[in-house]
């Protein structure tokens, strides 16, 4: 199947942007990593201005808004070749959460709210963050909130505790999941998503959310947020009252595709380094690490596990675009799994081959390690997804509820 393989232009597209991470980007890398975020801004804002000018800006988006107008099959293949590095997706400004929360805004909100945050955002002016968790509740079923949003009037007044809201430190604003409609019947109506400016009175950036010894800073971070009786007017909900769940799945299909395809460029990079390594790494006299037939396997399992992830998730891109995720929830689910299970294995891998350096910032590596745990609980745990997948399968073969 051709779709699986890049186009001329998209290839020609990849190698560019290939060559320009690897001029601009990669060489700057180590000093990157050893500053925290915000004190990066300047540069990435500098690098920013320079993917601009080759007008590469917000590749899925379409071109009457700023984008390049990319099908979700193509924009994978940008997303893989971005994920080598961890300043890729912010350079390129289709970072999580905004460019979700980008298309949603730019679908679901008037022409007026789409001036006052989706175009700022869509420039690179601002950032957002989607603030749907709370400690109090398993995010895994997330239709459980105890965060509301009361309508006074023209206003809604939003109460809550979330955490765990990716990047609120120096955002814009949030877009909120928050009970409108507890009266609703069913557990995934009574949500909606509310855009939420962060410098809105009631607005709480409790503390950035200490993550295996880093508390991160600007993008770079997870909050804890606290919303105390903060108004904002009706006219900031997304969709209708009720929608939140419903919106919340159609940013998921897409958005799958970029994290997974964003794992197998981490997954392609660590896989270089690797094998780099094995090739130069001298034990003893005339022998190599990569002589010794454990990284042999290491190297040869890990080709055969990208390669087929790739597939799958090149496949499932495909399938978006043709029929809509609904027809293809069982491979969103399949690649959610099987592409994050990679990339714990060849992530390990990598720094295994390289010792100690493999655990310094002096590579991306250990960046990626401590960032990249969470890509088998975020967007769903793994676990969760294993199991809709066989509940799924096993529909066919006549198993529907469970037997007490
Ligand atoms: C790096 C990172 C970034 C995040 N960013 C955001 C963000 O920007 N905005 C936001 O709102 N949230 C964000 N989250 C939160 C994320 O969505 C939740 O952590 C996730 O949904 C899991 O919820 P939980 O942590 O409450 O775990 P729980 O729901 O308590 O689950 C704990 C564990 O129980 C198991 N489990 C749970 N349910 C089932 C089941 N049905 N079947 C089998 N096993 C199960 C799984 O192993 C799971 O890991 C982020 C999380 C991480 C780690």
């Amino acid at each position: 199947m051709d779709i699986l393989f890049a186009s001329p232009q998209i290839q020609q597209l990849v190698d560019d942007i290939k060559d320009f991470l690897e001029e601009q980007i990669l060489p700057l890398e180590p000093q990157l990593l050893h500053t925290p975020f915000r004190d990066n801004l300047p540069k990435l804002h500098e690098l920013r201005q320079k993917v601009k000018h080759r007008g590469w800006w917000a590749p899925p988006l379409p071109e009457n808004h700023g984008g390049m107008g990319l099908s979700l099959t193509e924009f994978a293949h940008i997303s893989e070749v971005l994920g080598t590095t961890p300043y890729g997706h912010y350079l390129f400004n289709c970072q999580a959460p905004d460019i979700g929360n980008m298309e949603l805004l730019l679908h679901y909100v008037s022409n007026n709210l789409q001036q006052q945050f989706a175009q700022p955002l869509i420039r690179g002016e601002t950032r957002s963050c989607f603030s749907m968790t709370e400690p109090e509740h398993a995010g895994s079923n997330p239709t459980v909130l105890s965060t509301t949003a009361v309508r006074e009037g023209d206003e809604y007044v939003i109460n809550g505790h979330k955490w765990f809201t990716s990047s609120a430190d120096g955002a814009s604003f949030a877009i909120v999941m928050a009970v409108t409609n507890p009266d609703e019947e069913s557990t995934y109506r009574r949500a909606s998503m509310i855009v939420v400016p962060t410098d809105t009175p009631g607005f709480r950036l409790a503390r950035n959310i200490s993550i295996m010894g880093e508390t991160g800073s600007d993008y770079a971070s997870h909050a804890e947020v606290y919303y105390e009786d903060c108004r904002v007017p009706v006219s900031h909900l997304i969709g209708q009252e009720g929608e939140g769940f419903a919106l919340a799945q159609q940013r998921l299909g897409p958005g799958r595709i970029h994290h997974c395809m964003r794992w197998i460029g981490i997954c392609e990079r660590a896989f270089d380094l690797m094998c780099r390594r094995a090739a130069e790494r001298e034990i003893s006299s005339n022998s190599y690490l990569g002589h010794q037939q454990f990284v042999q396997q290491w190297i040869a399992e890990s080709r055969a596990e990208i390669d087929a992830a790739r597939l799958m998730v090149l496949k499932t891109a495909y399938g978006i675009d043709q029929q809509g995720a609904k027809a293809v929830r069982n491979d969103i689910s399949a690649i959610k799994f099987f592409v994050a299970d990679i990339l714990q294995k060849v992530l390990d891998r990598a720094i295994q081959t390289h010792g100690a350096l493999g655990i310094t910032d002096d590579l991306p590596l250990a960046y990626w390690y401590r960032h990249e745990r969470g890509a088998r609980i975020y967007d769903g745990p793994d676990e969760v997804h294993k199991a809709s997948l066989a509940r799924q399968i096993l529909k066919k073969y006549g198993l529907t509820t469970r037997k007490s």
